[in-house]
């Protein structure tokens, strides 16, 4: 299956939530009114597009409808896909993966437990390996011994190096190896993962600095991304996330995991609209070829069938 029709199928049910929605509440009406309006911002809002975008996208319509002179309420669902591939699009100028000019390009990978980091890592490893790159990931998640084997499964299967630690060990410390390791052996990305969670009451955010900060004692623009892993299906959920790791833990991009299955993959639109930091890759499965680059087109064509 292409990646185009796994992300079709991925969103069909975010498209009964929200797209047929908006298409039922356009149906049976006889004009573009104030009510419609605001029944399509309730029927935006709990599609997990988010307060903030809902209120942009209505405004964009009723703009659009006043300039255009339009009159048929059929013609709303067209104008809104259009407003969300805007808003969308204007967001994802900048989706590339940085990459170092020269030396090793280190990428850092945060976000709670459960949203897929360890797995978007396997797989971006894999991308990177079958781009002819010299891969080394980092088992930065030393919280449960599980989590380092679970990241040396996926590197075995990505056929990429690994470095790991013992359970509880530094993670900072560990990373700073990985950089030195990927510095001698001329590697060309290291990708490090790191826990959702802590042992201690020591906060999250502060081992997240700390490990940034020792990444960057070697190499000043390490590292070169610090990818944030959010969940789709916590819809709003993972805009509440977003914000918190935003600017503490001095996130570039957003990979957007588990689109397949979710009702609430407008949770997109939401995130693109509050947060300043582009959805750069999204997930729609648990297979090594199930991440891509995110491009709002596509996006926006899948949603709306
Ligand atoms: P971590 O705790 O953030 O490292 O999360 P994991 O990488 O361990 O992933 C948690 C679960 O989510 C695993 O069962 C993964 O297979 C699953 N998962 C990750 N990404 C996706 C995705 O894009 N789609 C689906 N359906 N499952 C995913
Ligand atoms: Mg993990």
């Amino acid at each position: 299956m292409s990646f185009f029709a796994k992300l079709k199928e991925g969103l069909a049910k975010t498209r009964q939530t929200f797209v047929d929605k908006v298409r039922e509440t356009v149906r049976f009406r006889k004009k573009i009114d104030e009510e419609l309006f605001e029944e399509l911002e309730e029927t935006l809002i709990r599609a997990d597009v988010g307060a903030e975008a809902s209120l942009k996208l209505v405004e964009g319509l009723r703009q659009q409808v006043r300039e255009k002179r339009v009159e048929d309420p059929g013609q709303i669902p067209e104008l809104l896909k259009e407003q969300i591939r805007n808003l969308v699009a204007s967001a994802a100028m900048t989706n590339a993966i940085a990459s170092a000019p020269e030396g090793p390009t280190v990428i850092m990978v945060v976000g709670v437990n459960g949203v897929g980091k360890t797995t978007s890592i396997g797989k971006l490893a894999a991308q990177y390996k079958g781009e002819g790159k010299k891969v080394l990931v980092a088992a930065g998640d030393t919280f449960r011994a599980a989590a380092i084997d679970q990241l040396e499964v996926w590197a075995r299967r990505a056929e990429v190096d690994i470095i790991k630690g013992q359970e509880g060990s530094d993670p900072a410390a560990l990373a700073f190896d990985a950089v030195q390791a990927a510095r001698s052996r001329r590697m060309d990305v290291v990708i490090i993962d790191t826990a959702g969670r802590l042992h201690t009451k020591s906060n999250l955010m502060e081992e997240l600095k700390k490990i940034k900060r020792v990444v960057s004692r070697d190499l000043p623009e390490a590292p070169h991304e610090v990818l944030l892993v959010l969940d789709a299906s916590t819809g709003q959920n993972a805009i509440q996330q977003a914000k918190i790791f935003g600017e503490a833990a001095g996130v570039t991009g957003i990979v957007l995991t588990k689109l397949d299955g979710s009702s609430k993959g407008g949770v997109v639109v939401g995130i693109t609209s509050e947060m300043k930091i582009p959805v750069k890759l999204v997930g729609v499965g648990e297979k090594i070829d199930d991440l891509r680059p995110f491009n709002p087109n596509e996006y926006v064509d899948a949603l709306f069938g």
